[in-house]
């Protein structure tokens, strides 16, 4: 297998939505040679603006690069990518291919498998920290995968990333990915409620929000949601509902694939579910509040 991937070393990026484009840009600023590419037209107008050189296709993205990353929205975007006759016969033994993006774990084993078998390595390694701490190259990447494959993306992940987790063989980081996000979409909606519950009984929402940070209720949503992106009405954290609704329906099917009763990621993967139909899968994930508290 071929050594570590350094700057200039090429890199073929495929995916330049709202994550895609700010690790993209980490990657250039590391030194590495990035040839990027979107499906849709808009999202290749909006990269280029933001700097990052584009492929003519996606083959042609991938041709030479040490490692093609994909940032799609899914493992089933990702295999379309991947399957794409011309992309097939642009990725040779010597390419990593990383995905980045929250797929699915039992797709990613039977990609890997489906890849090793014409003598490719895959790994995967989504990432955590939503798009600022993208922008900041701080993200959280959890990596499944053979540790000589991971060895060869350490620069790139130092770039994008400050946690770098190895997580187990492949698909063990998609695994963990899904599984963060159920505690963290459980975490969401609970803090939301609490709030709902405490705002008819006369609390004041934004107290409520400074109390729980200093106790024991603290986690991510009353520390970096309730008030930054529901309170102010903003809700932009630049997190799709659609795409949380994806990840708590990959947590509760590896659930049930596994004969593992949990009942609350069951009842997460509907709730976000019906969120993300009545609101719209584009909607940001922080707007499940409006379904909950009614001011909001
Ligand atoms: P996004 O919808 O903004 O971007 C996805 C991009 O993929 C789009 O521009 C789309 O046109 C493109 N695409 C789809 N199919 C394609 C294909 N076959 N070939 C090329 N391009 C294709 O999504 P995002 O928010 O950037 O998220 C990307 C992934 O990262 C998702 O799996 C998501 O769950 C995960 N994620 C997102 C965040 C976040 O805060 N946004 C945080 C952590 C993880």
């Amino acid at each position: 297998m071929a050594g570590m991937i350094s700057p200039p070393a090429a890199i073929a990026f495929i995916g330049l939505g709202k994550m895609g484009v700010p690790m993209a840009a980490r990657l250039i600023g590391a030194g590495f040679t990035l040839r990027g590419w979107d499906l849709a037209p808009p999202a290749r107008v909006a990269a280029s603006a933001a700097g990052i050189p584009l492929g003519a296709s996606a083959a042609e993205a991938c041709r030479d690069a040490a490692a093609v990353i994909t940032m799609l929205p899914d493992g089933k975007a990702v295999r379309a990518a991947l399957e794409d006759p011309a992309v097939v016969a642009a990725l040779t033994a010597e390419t990593l291919v990383i995905d980045m993006s929250s797929s699915d774990p039992l797709g990613t084993r039977a990609l890997h498998a489906a890849l090793a078998a014409r003598g490719i390595a895959l790994i995967d390694a989504p990432v955590s920290g939503g798009v600022s701490r993208a922008i900041d190259g701080t993200l959280a990447i959890m990596a499944g995968g053979e540790g000589a494959a991971i060895d060869r993306a350490e620069a790139l992940f130092a770039a994008m990333g400050k946690h770098i987790f190895r997580c187990g063989p492949p698909g063990a980081g998609h695994a963990m990915k899904a599984l963060n996000n159920y505690v963290s979409a459980a975490g969401l909606v609970a803090a939301i409620e609490a709030v709902a519950v405490g705002a008819r009984f006369g609390l004041d929402a934004a107290t409520m929000v400074d109390v729980l940070n200093a106790s024991t209720g603290r986690n991510n949503a009353t520390e970096v949601k309730l008030k930054q992106h529901i309170l102010s009405g903003g809700f932009g954290s630049g997190f799709s509902i659609g795409l949380m609704a994806k990840d708590l329906a990959t947590a509760g099917a590896l659930a049930e694939a596994i004969g593992v009763e949990a009942p609350l990621a069951a009842e997460m993967a509907r709730r976000w579910r019906a969120a993300a139909a009545d609101l719209g899968a584009a909607a940001d994930h922080t707007a499940i509040a409006r379904l909950i508290l009614p001011q909001a």
